[in-house]
């Protein structure tokens, strides 16, 4: 059975789950159907949260209210940023273009070492203080001078409803959507969120199903079949590895993620090494070093993979972008700005004539404003 359709009220919307903001309409889920001994199951990620009325599942954010299942956070963020498209990160669309970032409440995985764990384990909906219905966030990014608008921060799966939306506004008003996420997503609900947006960055945090199981709660070869199915979309895709010491960032390890990628996504799909940092649940881990990073680019050069960027640490070179075919330099990047672009008007390399995978504007990017990043934007309901 499939849920009503999204927007449709609820069947009994009367008794509100602890937390729901009072003021707001509760918007139906998708991606659910009824068990036969009266619970509900949310199918939108395999952990498939069985729900009793009143019941909330693990992101926290959905949430069994009579005969339905709503989600709690539909048209409300946590804030809204101006960012630079390199920081979510992006190598390959739109360099040095800004977009508008936003992000919800909850997450469907607990990473012990999550970054932005005060939104991903809120239970705080006062903290989602900014409304914004998905028209008057394209709207917003529109008169902002941005590329389009970005799901972030925490993952849009669990506000997938919210985020398809926004995409559809986005696409109305001529702009780009964007996802970040960890990719821990059911089939049907994986093919309508990242069909509807332009690009996507995937979080692959590690190549062991145990490091999943134990790190993050999810299961690694879900994520597999997710990269797999937004290539087959067609969507832009990006892939960011975080490499823990220790943890996730053995030679062998590494070597095995690449020549996945290499078979089966194509040695053109962009993959990023970032640093971690003591964070949340695991701070008694050093920073990773950046001869880590360095030494992870090689493994993934070795195997094949033309693109390979170096996040959350400097290093020479580690954000530039350089043709597959004869190595020019194709975009130099100080930190998230693009310092020189070099990629020809019909996305491909000055000096071989290579294409370059990606999504450029044939007016190259935009000049630069002299504004320090991030800014804060208000974003009118
Ligand atoms: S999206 Fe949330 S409620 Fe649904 S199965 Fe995943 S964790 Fe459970």
């Amino acid at each position: 059975m499939r849920a009503p359709a999204a927007g449709a009220p609820p069947a009994a919307a009367a008794e509100r789950p602890a937390g729901a903001q009072s003021a707001e309409p509760l918007h139906t889920a998708r991606w659910w159907r009824a068990m036969p001994d009266g619970r509900l199951r949310c199918e939108l990620c395999p952990r498939r949260c069985t729900l009793r009325d009143g019941q909330r599942g693990f992101c926290f954010v959905r949430a069994r209210v009579g005969d339905a299942i709503v989600l709690t956070t539909y048209g409300r963020s946590s804030g809204f940023v101006l960012d630079p498209i390199e920081k979510k990160p992006l190598a390959h669309v739109l360099p040095g273009s800004t977009i508008l970032s936003f992000g919800t409440a909850g997450c469907n995985l607990a990473c012990k070492y999550c970054q932005n764990w005060e939104i991903s384990t809120s239970r705080q909906f006062e903290t989602l203080a900014a409304p914004a219905t998905p028209r008057a966030l394209a709207r917003a990014a529109a008169d902002a001078g941005a590329a389009g608008v970005a799901f972030t921060y925490n993952d849009p799966i669990v506000f997938a409803e919210y985020a398809i939306d926004t995409a559809v506004a986005c696409h109305e008003a001529g702009l780009l959507a964007v996802a970040v996420s960890a990719g821990w997503i059911s089939p049907e609900p994986c093919k309508e969120l990242f069909g509807a947006v332009d690009a996507a960055n995937i979080d692959l945090k590690g190549f062991t199903d145990d490091f999943y199981r134990r790190v993050t709660g999810g299961r690694l070869n879900d994520v597999l079949d997710t990269l797999v199915r937004v290539r087959e979309l067609g969507t832009w895709l990006e892939i960011t590895t975080l490499l823990i010491p220790g943890r996730n960032d053995s030679d062998d390890e590494i070597a095995a993620e690449c020549a996945w990628i290499v078979s089966e996504l194509g040695a053109e799909v962009p993959v990023h090494f970032s640093a971690f940092h003591p964070a949340h649940r695991m701070l008694d881990i050093p920073r990773t070093p950046a001869s880590t990073l360095e030494r992870a680019r090689a493994i993934a050069r070795d195997a094949g993979i033309a693109h390979v960027y170096l996040g959350n640490v400097r290093t020479r070179d580690g954000a530039a972008t350089r043709c597959a075919g004869c190595g020019d330099l194709l975009v130099d990047r100080a930190g998230y700005r693009v310092a020189d672009y070099r990629i020809t008007p019909d996305g491909a390399c000055p000096h071989c004539a290579r294409p370059v995978p990606g999504i450029w504007d044939p007016a190259g990017p935009p000049p630069p404003t002299g504004q320090w990043w991030p800014q804060r934007l208000a974003v009118g309901a």
